[in-house]
């Protein structure tokens, strides 16, 4: 199936000032990846998968035999992970060791891991730094829990994605994974360190029932209309 992916005629940052970042956050499988890569491509921006980044520790502490409930030896792990950050046709990639586990942060047992590694307040220190080097590669569309909120709280361009439970859970079996979403959105609201909530001045969006296409057109829209809103107030 083609996916029809929304044209832009968006001429963001015109005063050649700072990169832009669209920060896109939102509950599990409500839609985020899929709408950010249409979006990062329909402006030419470069797409960042956070929840990459986060997935990317979680594996690897599982590789070193790190136990993901205990806070200080993952944050001990975060200390002292060798790391690089790499752009290739368009999307930031977390490596490690100079490899980035594309496959293996999306099983089972990484993604039931990750909710707890994201938890701890040094790891996510941390991320938040590496996040905002992103910059380096240029406009961005960053997707994750707490972009908006906590990574580029700065950003005129905040998005919220959201999509009924029964919906998510079917959208990710279609994927062929059977998880747990509501235990993982349940740890990523209720955490004490950047919990998943909406950012003031984010603009929410609950796609249930709506295609990708349609939500992404969405965003394109209002990013539209905040950049020509910002521009009059000039
Ligand atoms: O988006 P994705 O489902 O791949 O994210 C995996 C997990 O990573 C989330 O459930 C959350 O625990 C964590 N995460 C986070 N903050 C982000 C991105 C992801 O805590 N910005």
């Amino acid at each position: 199936m083609s996916i029809e992916v929304p044209t832009a005629d968006v001429k963001l940052n015109p005063l050649k000032t700072r990169p832009t970042v669209i920060a896109i956050d939102g509950t599990s499988a409500s839609g985020k990846s899929t709408t950010s890569r249409q979006v990062a491509r329909a402006l030419g921006f470069v797409y960042v998968d956070t929840g990459a980044m986060y997935r990317t520790l979680a594996w690897h502490s599982l590789q070193q035999k790190v136990d993901v409930h205990d806070e200080k030896q993952v944050a001990a792990l975060c200390r002292k992970w060798k790391t690089s950050l790499e752009c290739a046709d368009n999307e930031v990639h977390l490596l490690v060791n100079g490899y980035y586990p594309a496959l293996e942060i999306r099983t089972a047992e990484t993604s039931a891991a990750v909710p707890h590694v994201a938890a701890v307040p040094k790891v996510r220190e941390w991320m938040k730094k590496k996040q905002r080097e992103c910059i380096q590669f240029g406009n961005l569309v960053m997707e994750g829990r707490d972009i908006g909120t906590n990574v580029f709280p700065e950003t005129d361009f905040k998005f919220y994605l959201d999509a009924a439970l029964d919906e998510r859970s079917k959208r990710r079996a279609a994927e062929g994974v059977q998880e747990n979403l509501a235990a993982r959105d349940q740890r990523d609201s209720q955490r004490a360190a950047a919990p998943l909530m909406i950012a003031l001045g984010a603009k929410v969006i609950n796609n249930s029932g709506m295609t990708v296409a349609q939500t992404s057109k969405m965003v394109l829209d209002e990013v539209q209309s905040r950049l020509a809103a910002a521009l009059v107030q000039r």
